[in-house]
This record gives structure tokens, C-alpha cells and sequence, in this order.
């Protein structure tokens, strides 16, 4: 059954990895969805395609002038897209009345703000930005509980657990017997460097991911492991599980994309070929299913399946996202802050891979721990973490 009338779709980070696969799937069901706005920071061209090609009510980029272009642009084309700017437009657009769900796929702290604009509005959130998630933890579920919204997990392993778990899980989590939450990681590109090579290992290196394609900043959270440091801080918002029972699992072909281990010995999970198409229709379609054109999972071809633990002297970022998830208070927050900023310095080429890691541990060690109970204390908390860990690149610097 489709529903009555097509769901209105808003994209935040339409000209991202995850934007444009999400566009993908969207077009392939005119029926079931209509696109009401597309934001982008600073991608003007591709944001005028895909304005062109979906005609949503609003777009929204990074700054005045090049909305203002784009706004010209739009209308010698006949285009009725109006163009707004800034970051109180993103919040307008991903809360407005007019919106059903938000696809929340601005990368990094950046994409706070607007994603919890959608959850107090009471929106389907459809959540792959998980660094807000991080970031704002309790706050952001209590705003989702208080205001009615679905919140649909798209980073793949979430999404596999959301699917391995009873349909019924949010009313009572406790009787669902869940024993552990077993995340996989394929390891990244590193995964089996000699330790010794990761001082010299470039940007383009760090990119090049094994299995995904994907933006550059979760590429390097990829090779460095935090990205599955930030998943196992995602898991314990989304499902109400302790960080001892999260377990990450390194499965380095991608395939099983996550795991719930219950109580009476079975473990159920959710297979798939790895293309983030998948997890977006699942969560469009809710609780329905839809294509997404993922071509089917060939079993005889991938042959088999390996697991093993992770490495935490070769990813100590995974080691410094559970400790930070244990000490609580405004310690993820700090983590994502320096992460992000380190991540940038590595990818200007202003510090070595393994710097990454030193940079977010000073950084814990010196930013003392607060409570966030606001979204102004989650700020001040990023504020705070990027200060200092500007102060820990500068000391590494190499330019
Ligand atoms: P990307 O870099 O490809 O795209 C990021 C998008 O955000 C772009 O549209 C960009 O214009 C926009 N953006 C960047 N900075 C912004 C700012 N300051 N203000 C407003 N918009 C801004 O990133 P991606 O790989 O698509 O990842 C997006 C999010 O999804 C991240 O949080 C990532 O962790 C998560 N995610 C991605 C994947 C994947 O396969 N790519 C998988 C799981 C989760
Ligand atoms: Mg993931």
C-alpha cells in the first residue's frame, strides 16, 4: 500500500554522499515522495541540478551571495525554488509545517542545530549525521519523546540493529532481552598496516575506503576507527544500551552490518550488499519496503565471512569514544569537537595520521567535564573542545 499523498522530503547535505544517494532513491518512487527542500554549504552547481531536477519549494545554501546567484540562475530556468541563506534557513526549512520527514545529512556538529529543529518539530528524522547525535545525546532523544517524532537510524549498522530489533522496542526496551549490540567495522584502509607506516599515510590514502564510497571526513573517521567510536556513542542514544554491552566487531567485508545478541542465545542480523541506498529506502518507506536499486547480496560470491576484535593500540580513537561515552557529561561532545578539527588539520595536511589520536586525548584530558543540559551548554562544550584542540594542533603542526 502507498500511502495517500507522496511524503514531502526535506534534504540536509543534498550534495553529499549521503544527499545524493538519498535523491537516488527518491527518484525512483515519484509517488511516494516530493522533495520540499535542498540545502547545501557551498556546492551551488550541483545544488542548481538537483533543484532543476526535483523543483523543492525551498533551497538553502552556506552564505547570501551565492544564494543570490543561485536565486538569479534558478529563474532564467523558470525554476519557482526560492533560495534562502544561513543557518537560521536550514532550521526554518528542516521545522516547517509543510515537511513530513528530514533527511539530516549535513556532516559534523554543523548539522546540530537543524536536525534538532526537525526533532522538536515532531518530524520523521531520518538521522545519518550522527556527530549531532553525539554532540547533544540525552536532549536530542528527550526532544524526540516530547514531540511524537520517529527518528529512523540511517548509518548502516544502526539501521541494521534498528532492523534486528522487535518493531515494539522504543515502549519497553527491557523486555526485549537484548543481551549486546554487536556493531561490525571493516577495519578501514589501515587495517593491516604496519603500525610503523601510519606517520607517513596521505589524505588521498586515508580516503580511499575499502568497501564504501563516502565524504572525506567520515573517510578518515573510517581509517582512524572514531568513526565507529562515534557509532558506539550513536548505539547507546538510539537504543538505551551501556557502553559494556556494545561490542565492535571487525568484519571486513562489510556485508553483516550489524547484530543483536539476545537473551535466549540467538543473534540476528542484517545482511546486505554495502551501498547506503539501502538503509535511506528503509527508512523512507518505513515500516514498509521499497526499491532502491542495491543489486541483490550474491552469498556465493563474497565466499565467506570473517570477524575479529579491534586493535586499540592501532585505533586508540575507538578506545578514547568508549571512555568518553563513560565519563558522560560533556565529554562526547568534546571528542566530536576535536575529532572534527583534527580531521581537518589532517586532511590541509597540517598533522600527521597518527596525530588524530593525540590531539582528541590531550584534548580530553584538559577540557573539564560539564553537564549538558542545554543546547546552549552542548555549544559551549564544542566551543570549548575546539579551542583546545586548536591549541594541541598548533603545537604538532608541521606548517
Ligand atoms: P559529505 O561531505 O559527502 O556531504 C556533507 C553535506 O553537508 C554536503 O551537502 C555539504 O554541502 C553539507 N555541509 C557541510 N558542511 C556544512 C555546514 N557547515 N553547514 C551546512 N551544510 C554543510 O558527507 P557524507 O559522507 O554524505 O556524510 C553526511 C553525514 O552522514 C555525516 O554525518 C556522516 O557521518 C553520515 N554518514 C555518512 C555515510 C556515508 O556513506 N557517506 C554513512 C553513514 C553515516
Ligand atoms: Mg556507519
Amino acid at each position: 500500500m502507498s500511502p495517500t499523498r507522496p511524503q514531502r522530503i526535506t534534504v540536509l547535505g543534498a550534495t553529499g554522499s549521503i544527499g545524493v544517494s538519498t535523491l537516488d532513491v527518491i527518484a525512483r518512487h515519484p509517488d511516494r515522495f516530493t522533495v520540499f527542500a535542498l540545502t547545501a554549504h557551498s556546492q551551488a552547481d550541483l545544488l542548481r541540478e538537483q533543484c532543476l531536477k526535483f523543483r523543492p519549494r525551498y533551497a538553502v545554501l552556506g552564505d547570501q551571495r551565492s544564494a543570490d546567484m543561485l536565486q538569479g540562475a534558478l529563474r532564467e530556468s523558470g525554476c519557482a525554488t526560492e533560495v534562502l541563506a544561513g543557518v537560521e534557513a536550514l532550521e526554518t526549512v528542516s521545522s516547517h509545517a509543510d515537511t513530513d520527514a528530514v533527511m539530516a545529512a549535513i556532516v559534523g556538529a554543523a548539522g546540530l542545530r537543524p536536525t534538532l529543529a526537525a526533532a522538536r518539530a515532531g518530524k520523521r528524522v531520518l538521522l545519518a549525521n550522527k556527530e549531532a547525535l553525539v554532540l547533544s545525546g540525552q536532549l536530542f532523544m528527550d526532544a524526540v519523546a516530547r514531540s511524537g517524532s520517529v527518528l529512523l537510524p540511517i548509518d548502516s549498522e544502526h539501521n541494521a540493529v534498528f532492523q534486528s530489533l522487535p518493531t515494539d522496542y522504543a515502549r519497553d526496551p527491557t523486555a526485549a532481552g537484548v543481551r549486546r549490540v554487536l556493531l561490525t567495522a571493516s577495519g578501514g584502509p589501515f587495517r593491516d598496516r604496519p603500525l610503523s607506516d601510519l606517520d607517513a599515510v596521505t589524505p588521498e590514502q586515508a580516503c580511499a575506503h575499502p568497501n564504501w564510497v563516502m565524504g572525506r571526513k567520515i573517510s578518515v573517521d573510517s581509517a582512524t576507527m572514531m568513526n565507529k567510536g562515534l557509532e558506539v556513542i550513536e548505539a547507546h542514544w538510539l537504543f538505551g544500551v551501556p557502553a559494556d554491552r556494545i561490542e565492535v566487531v571487525v568484519h571486513p567485508q562489510s556485508v553483516i552490518h550489524s547484530m543483536v545478541d539476545y537473551a535466549d542465545g540467538s543473534v540476528i542480523a542484517q545482511l546486505g550488499n554495502p551501498d547506503m541506498r539501502t538503509p535511506i529506502a528503509n527508512a523512507l518507506a518505513w515500516p514498509e519496503r521499497i526499491e532502491s536499486g542495491v543489486k541483490p547480496l550474491d552469498l556465493f560470491e563474497i565466499g565467506r565471512f570473517t570477524f575479529e576484535r579491534p586493535d586499540l593500540e592501532r585505533f586508540p580513537c575507538l578506545r578514547l569514544a568508549y571512555e568518553a561515552l563513560r565519563a558522560g557529561g560533556s565529554a562526547p561532545a568534546v571528542l566530536n569537537a576535536a575529532n572534527e578539527e583534527a580531521v581537518a588539520a589532517f586532511l590541509d595536511g597540517r598533522i600527521g595520521f597518527r596525530q588524530i589520536g593525540e590531539v582528541i586525548s590531550s584534548t580530553l584530558e584538559q577540557v573539564a567535564r560539564m553537564p549538558v543540559d542545554s543546547l546552549d551548554a552542548v555549544l559551549a562544550a564544542d566551543a570549548q573542545g575546539r579551542a583546545a584542540a586548536y591549541v594541541e594542533i598548533r603545537k604538532r603542526a608541521r606548517r
